[in-house]
C-alpha cells in the first residue's frame, strides 16, 4: 500500500530542495502543498477577493481548479508555476493559508493525492495534521539568517530585486503568522524528526533523511 513521508518546518529551510530529491531517489511523488495555497492565493489577487468576507472567498473556492501535473501547478488550465513566487503573492500567501474553507479544500486534496499514491509532501501541517500516519516525519528548521540568505539567492537568481532584508522580513512575517493562526499552525509534530539544516549541505541533508528511511 501506499507511504507517505511528511517534511515540515518554517519557510526557507529546505523543504522543497530536499523534498523532491528524497522523492526521486525513493521514486514517490512530490507533492508542494506551499504551491497549492499560493495558487489559491494567486486567484484571490487577480479577483480582488476581500478575504474578510466569506461568501467571496468561498465564491473564488468554488471557481478554484488546481493540478500539480510533473513539477508545475495549474490554476484553472494555466500553469502558474513561476508567478505565484512573486512578491505579492509571498505577502498574502499567510493570510489566505488562515482561512478555514481555504484549507478545508487544500487539506481534501491533499488527503486524496496521498490515499491513490505514495507522496513525499512538504508543507506546515502535514506531519500534525494532513498526513498524522505518514510512515516518515520531519521538521526542518534553520536560523532565520540562513533561511533569509537561501531564499535570498534564489530570488536573485530568479531576476528578481527584493533585498535580503527585505527577504528577512517577508519570510519572518509569514513564519510568524503561519505559527500563532488557529488552524493547524506551523509546529513541529511530536513524532517528528527534527533537522537543524544551518551549516549543513544539501547532499548532508538529504544522508541524514535517507538514513532514517532506509
Ligand atoms: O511552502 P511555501 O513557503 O511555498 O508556503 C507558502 C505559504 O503557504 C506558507 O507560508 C503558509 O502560509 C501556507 N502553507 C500552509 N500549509 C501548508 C503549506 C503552506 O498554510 N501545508
Amino acid at each position: 500500500s501506499n507511504i507517505s513521508i511528511a517534511i515540515d518546518g518554517p519557510a526557507g529551510a529546505g523543504k522543497s530542495t530536499i523534498a523532491k530529491i528524497i522523492a526521486k531517489v525513493k521514486k514517490l511523488t512530490y507533492i508542494d502543498t506551499g504551491a497549492m495555497y499560493r495558487a489559491v492565493t494567486l486567484k484571490c489577487i487577480q479577483e480582488q477577493v476581500d478575504l474578510q468576507d466569506h461568501r467571496q472567498v468561498e465564491a473564488v473556492l468554488m471557481d478554484t481548479k488546481i493540478e500539480l501535473i510533473g513539477d508545475s501547478i495549474f490554476l484553472n488550465g494555466t500553469n502558474v508555476s513561476e508567478e505565484i513566487r512573486r512578491s505579492e503573492v509571498n505577502k498574502w500567501v499567510s493570510e489566505v493559508a488562515k482561512l478555514s474553507a481555504v484549507r478545508k479544500k487544500m487539506v481534501e486534496m491533499q488527503r486524496a493525492i496521498a490515499d491513490s499514491q505514495s507522496v513525499v509532501m512538504d508543507g506546515r501541517d502535514i506531519g500534525t495534521f494532513v498526513l498524522p500516519h505518514a510512515a516518515y516525519k520531519f521538521f526542518l528548521t534553520a536560523s532565520i539568517e540562513e533561511r533569509a540568505k537561501r531564499r535570498f539567492e534564489e530570488q536573485q537568481q530568479k531576476g528578481f530585486s527584493t533585498s535580503l532584508a527585505e527577504v528577512k522580513s517577508e519570510i519572518e512575517n509569514r513564519d510568524r503568522i503561519d505559527t500563532e493562526r488557529d488552524l493547524a499552525p506551523l509546529t513541529q509534530a511530536r513524532d517528528a524528526i527534527l533537522i537543524d539544516t544551518t551549516g549543513l549541505s544539501i547532499e548532508e541533508v538529504v544522508d541524514k533523511i535517507l538514513s532514517y528511511i532506509q
